[in-house]
């Protein structure tokens, strides 16, 4: 069985730099990780035997206990940035800089007047992150979801991880049902997820069946299952190598390699030996 693995696959810049800034801390026990820093549990599970304090996703309401909070790369409101600082804590923020453009790009659609539509999953941190500092927003997953809003002037920005086509769809669906409105579009899709995406794309006319490395919770690994399931192609989600049953494989002459853009450079090797030291 041959393997072939996706040109663009694995940890973003935006993680990378997150973990570089974990790295340099010298006293893990002292700082809250204020969330998960990715949606990775292999990183995870690192980060809590190095001694840092995590708070759960669904859990940020109460107040860390350490002093240093660690922002993770899927950032957080303004309001909560505020909560936490009037509560005395330091925050170390590792918000990635394309979150970062998301929420500008929303807060000035804000200020012009605009209603909100963010193109993403409700209740993902990020989005979270970005409504929260909304007075008038709805999240839109899929194109079912779009109606016809009471609002003259509707700007839409998407989640930094969702797909380009989803966003497309959306897009047209929001113009065909609102056509008297003034609609303004940002696209604040990061360039990492649109590189990983078209990356697999090259691969999915190619192979018998494609491999997704990444955590059950991240939403890019998610959308690139999606996209493999969408052309015809069968969509193996694992976390790691120790996860891959050869059976699965029965048959494949080519099987593709692609990994979430939170998971770790040796994940990716470790599941493409394994890979071909399958024998079918
Ligand atoms: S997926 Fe994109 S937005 Fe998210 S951390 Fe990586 S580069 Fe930044």
């Amino acid at each position: 069985m041959e393997v072939v693995t996706a040109e663009v696959a694995g940890m973003c810049f935006g993680v990378r730099d997150a973990l570089a800034a974990l790295a340099e801390i010298d006293h893990p026990e002292r700082v809250t990780i204020f969330g998960e820093l990715v949606h990775n549990p292999i990183v995870s599970d690192r980060l809590a035997r190095r001694g840092f304090v995590t708070t759960g996703e669904n859990d940020r309401e109460r107040l860390p206990e350490t002093d240093i909070v660690l922002i993770t790369a899927h950032g957080v409101s303004d309001r909560e940035r505020n909560r936490l600082r009037s509560a005395g804590k330091t925050l170390v923020d590792t918000t990635c800089p394309l979150v970062v453009n998301a929420h500008r790009a929303a807060i000035a659609l804000r200020d012009r007047g605009f209603h909100l539509l963010v193109v993403g999953r409700p209740g993902h941190v990020e989005v979270r992150g970005i409504v929260e500092d909304l007075p008038s927003f709805d999240v839109i997953e899929r194109v079912e979801d779009v109606q016809t809003y009471p609002h003259y002037k509707l700007g839409i920005i998407c989640q930094t991880t969702a797909r380009a086509s989803d966003v497309a769809a959306i897009r047209t669906a929001v113009a065909e049902r609102n056509p008297s409105a003034e609609i303004e579009f940002v696209d604040t899709v990061c360039r990492p997820t649109k590189e990983h995406q078209r990356s697999l794309e090259n691969l999915l006319t190619r192979v018998d069946a494609m491999v997704v490395v990444g955590g059950p919770n991240s939403n890019n690994t998610r959308e690139l299952v999606k996209l493999c399931e969408e052309r015809g192609v069968r969509a193996i989600r694992v976390q790691s190598a120790a996860e891959l049953d050869p059976e699965w494989f029965q048959g494949a002459r080519l099987v593709g390699l692609t990994a979430g853009t939170s998971t770790l450079d040796e994940t990716i090797a470790e599941v493409r030996e394994a890979l071909q030291s399958i024998n079918m």
